[in-house]
């Protein structure tokens, strides 16, 4: 899935906030960085209900190549599963208690 341009600034927030004096590469010292265009699923296999993925941003160093991976929920821009399924119930909720306004 595309980053979109909301969720690239959510990014830089996030790490504005978390690392104010730049990411260092562990590799090669250098704190020059390209972040991927997309969110990639990182495959941690199955469990009783299927394939678990994990949705990460990648940012590459540009002098190495080295990646580093951040966790796309940690970083404010992926919702579990869960998450849409309480907002999506939320939503029925809120709904039913307008219908039951409008029916009284
Ligand atoms: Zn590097």
């Amino acid at each position: 899935m595309k980053i979109k341009d909301d969720q690239f600034q959510k990014i830089v927030n996030n790490f504005n906030n978390y690392v104010p004096n730049g990411i260092k590469c562990p590799i090669c010292g250098k704190n020059d960085w390209i972040l991927g265009d997309s969110i990639a699923e990182l495959s941690l296999g199955r469990d009783e209900d299927g394939y678990v993925i994990a949705p990460v941003v990648l940012l590459s160093c540009k002098n190495c190549g080295n990646v580093q991976l951040f966790n796309a929920f940690k970083l404010g821009i992926a919702q579990s599963d869960e998450d849409i399924q309480d907002e999506n119930e939320n939503k029925e909720t809120k709904s039913k208690e307008i219908n039951n306004e409008k029916q009284s």
